[in-house]
């Protein structure tokens, strides 16, 4: 570390990321060094309710002992393979994960973009061989304002400036419709759309809720026209919205469902492909594949990582704590806030333009002691691991009161 006894400061640590690493994120000012359950410390030992849990990858809280283990576990007999191999983790995570999400076929993969990207290859690929689409015709429907990772292709059809400028040139085959407009979409399909890709609720863009009914009237359009539903849950998913998948809300299925983040269970980066139709089946050796994909550890780890969601009703928690954290946000009467929404334990607060900012909320939250992350200019989303019980949430409202105060009310 620093060559002495005495620890670093966490000065020390910022310098050397900012002096040795690219800027591509604008951390806030804190140096975290453990993390238990919904709580994390600062390397002097301060305390923080983290409300980001990693963009909702640690949904089971830090360091899970239980998810810990079955890693540790796991590490000590083996590692990776490859799937040039079998092991006798994959098969197993398969069978669990289908029968919890009613799915058919699954496809493992590392990252968010990876699920993403192998879904855009699949439906694609179903579309010429499958639907009948000219080659390299097929077109897949996005919604304006999306998320779906960092890759050159998913950047290709974000609208955001900032993920999208300086990057091309990009994928062509995509078409992008306002979100929340059913309407919009049967509009935009022709003969050689393969797919809707599109997030339950739209996570990155500010916790945006969509108007009831639309996800079943997009999977009814959908099937009209033969075309593949991919809804991208791998923000919504695996409890965050109060149900394990998002598309429950409505009653609806996709045809293929992507998850990932919080199937590490905080731990392991692993995602996953989730198919209700012969899509994946398209997919033969050779054509698709990742190294790390569907390994032994990871494999273990969400095993584990799902297991703890079901047997701790850490969905159930979801749904019941979500409804108290958005009552006791909306109660809140600050001029300063325009509105307050989400679904579970997903929320947003939007401020009044006029009044800065979110960033400087961000600040006031972590002098008092919770770590949040604005996202765009006005707007701070509340997303804190599904174990949180009611006295947490009553602890932080004090202090989400307390910071919100002095510049929301002068509003
Ligand atoms: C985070 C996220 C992704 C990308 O996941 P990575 O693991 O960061 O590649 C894709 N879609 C949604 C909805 C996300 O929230």
């Amino acid at each position: 570390m620093t060559g002495t006894d005495t620890p670093a400061a966490p000065s020390f640590f910022v310098d050397l990321e900012d002096r040795l690493g690219a800027h591509n994120y604008k951390p806030l000012d804190v140096v975290l060094s453990r993390g238990e359950g919904i709580w994390v410390w600062d390397t002097e030992g301060r305390r923080y309710l983290d409300c980001l849990s990693a963009y909702s990858a640690v949904n089971q809280g830090h360091c899970h002992p239980r998810i810990r283990d079955a890693l540790i576990r796991q590490a000590h007999r083996l590692a990776l393979t490859s799937r040039a191999f079998h092991n006798d983790q994959l098969a197993l995570f398969y069978e669990e994960v289908c029968a919890l999400t009613r799915s058919h076929k699954i496809l493992p993969m590392n990252s968010g973009a990876e699920a993403v990207e192998s879904a855009i290859k699949a439906v694609r690929k179903w579309g010429y061989e499958v639907k009948g689409v000219p080659e390299d015709r097929a077109e897949i429907i996005v919604c304006a304002n999306n998320f779906h990772g960092r890759t050159i292709t998913i950047v290709g059809f974000s609208t955001d400036p900032a993920a999208r400028i300086g990057f091309g040139p990009f994928t062509p085959g995509f078409t992008i419709i306002p979100f929340g407009d059913a309407a919009a979409l049967e509009a935009a399909i022709t003969p050689d759309t393969v797919a809707f890709l599109v997030e339950p609720i739209q996570g990155e863009a500010g916790v945006i809720v969509p108007p009831d009914g639309y996800l079943r009237q997009v999977r009814d359009i959908c099937t009209r026209h033969r075309v593949m539903l991919i809804l991208d849950e791998i923000q919504t998913g695996l409890g965050r919205t109060g149900k394990l998948l998002a598309e429950e809300h409505e009653g609806i299925e996709a045809d293929l469902t992507l998850i990932g983040k919080a199937l590490s269970g905080g731990f392991y980066p692993i995602s996953a492909v989730l198919s209700n139709t012969e899509v994946l089946g398209v997919l033969k050796p050779g054509e698709h594949g990742s190294t790390f994909g569907g390994n032994p550890l990871a494999c273990a780890v969400a095993r584990e990582a799902l297991r703890v969601l079901i047997d701790e009703g850490m969905i159930d928690n979801a749904e019941r704590m979500g409804d108290y954290f958005l009552a006791r946000l909306r109660a809140l009467s600050l001029a300063g806030i325009r509105e307050v929404r989400g679904r579970g334990l997903m929320i947003a607060v939007e401020f009044h333009p006029e009044i800065g900012g979110a960033r400087q909320f961000c600040e006031a939250l972590k002098n008092n002691g919770i770590l949040c992350k604005e996202t765009h200019t006005h707007t701070i989303r509340f997303a804190p691991p599904l174990i949180i019980r009611r006295d947490d949430i009553d602890w932080a409202m004090e202090r989400i009161e307390r910071a919100f105060s002095p510049a929301c009310r002068s509003a």
